[in-house]
């Protein structure tokens, strides 16, 4: 099932037949059906929907890099975190998606384009640390000997910043990569756009990303989404400068990615390189992250529930999903 991507309990040609007889009447071995494929232009990235067997949909997504095949994977189906450019909540949460849901993703894309992943990053649709306990369960199978073998310091989790999940996260011993999608360098303006800042403010959130670091002696990345005229002053470098200060970590810059709805705007280069330069000039490690896939959506934040072709249709039952998403943090 982790390893040789069987489709049945027939294709195990090393058991038994009466035991295969046996699980097929006791067990159903699932898999994902690909709905849709999208190939971006310059053909490094592909995005993928796939219906799960209770008729939701995720989206995952595959990227070529020169040093090997990064899989982008969903947790969730749909998502309750709200952030203000992300299109992954606009639908509202849905459900959790199983262990297993989250393997297949990976399965499926090897199966679809042959590619040989040898990278994760759970960064696809949802909230992994709200669903953590399925997420512990997808990384030590896609880890272990029986599974994919992936090294848990090829696998990138992002989290929002759940506070009390980072601190499970760090006493699971996995030690992988921990990146904190944090977009505001002050708690006025990350409870504007980040709503689970409300629950758990920045000193808290930065003190449980210095405790991972200890922890598992592994850097933090810290996403930096750059929105025009919003977060992207050279004076809130500064200040994300002072936040950051004496910890183990790097940034990364990401010029927002256009979702419709949402309405963000990147800053120009200028602004870009800018804001960069203010981190360089403090020691603080910075690169900006290349976009991959914006041509077919597949860009962060724009990954989604529903397929676009489908979202006019639902669209009432999604605002009221939507509402009911945004009552957690009251
Ligand atoms: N819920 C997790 C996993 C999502 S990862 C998290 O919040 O980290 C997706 C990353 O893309 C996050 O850093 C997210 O904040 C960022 N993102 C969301 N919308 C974006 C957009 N429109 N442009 C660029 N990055 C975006």
């Amino acid at each position: 099932m982790f390893q040789k991507d069987v489709a049945s309990f027939d294709d195990m040609s090393n058991l038994p037949a009466s035991l295969r007889t046996d699980l097929d009447r006791q067990y159903t071995l699932g898999r994902l059906r690909q709905i849709k494929r999208l190939v971006s232009n310059e053909g490094e990235t592909e995005k993928y929907l796939f219906g799960l067997s209770d008729g939701n949909t995720v989206e995952s997504v595959l990227m070529r890099h020169d040093y090997g095949s990064s899989a982008c994977v969903s947790t969730q189906v749909g998502c309750r975190m709200g952030c203000v450019f992300c299109a992954s909540s606009l639908g509202g949460w849905v459900r959790n998606l199983t262990p297993g849901e989250i393997y297949d993703q990976v399965l499926a894309i090897r199966r679809s384009t042959g590619a040989d992943v040898q990278r994760v990053v759970i960064m696809g649709t949802g909230e992994p640390l709200d669903n953590l306990d399925h997420t512990l369960v997808f990384i030590r199978n896609i880890t272990a000997d029986y599974g994919l073998g992936i090294s848990t310091r090829r696998i990138t989790l992002s989290t929002c910043g759940l506070v009390p999940e980072i601190g499970r996260l760090a006493n699971s011993g996995l030690g992988v990569t921990l990146a904190v999608s944090l977009h505001a360098p002050n708690d006025d303006l990350r409870n504007r756009i980040v709503p689970v800042n409300r629950r758990y403010p920045l000193a808290q959130l930065i003190r449980a990303c210095g405790e991972y670091t200890l922890r598992t002696g592994r850097r933090v990345t810290f996403e930096y989404a750059l929105i025009q005229g919003l977060n992207d002053a050279p004076g809130q470098a500064n200040a994300l400068t002072e936040l950051l200060r004496g910890l183990n970590c790097h940034v990364n810059l990401i010029p927002v990615n256009y979702v419709p709805e949402r309405g963000s705007t990147p800053p120009d280069p200028v602004t870009v390189r800018r804001f960069q330069e203010v981190l360089e000039l403090k020691g603080i490690p910075v690169t900006v992250r290349r976009e991959m896939g914006a041509d077919i959506n597949a860009a962060c934040g724009q990954l989604r529930t529903v397929a676009s072709s489908q979202r006019a249709a639902s669209s009432r039952h999604r605002h009221h999903r939507h509402s009911r998403g945004s009552e957690w943090y009251r």
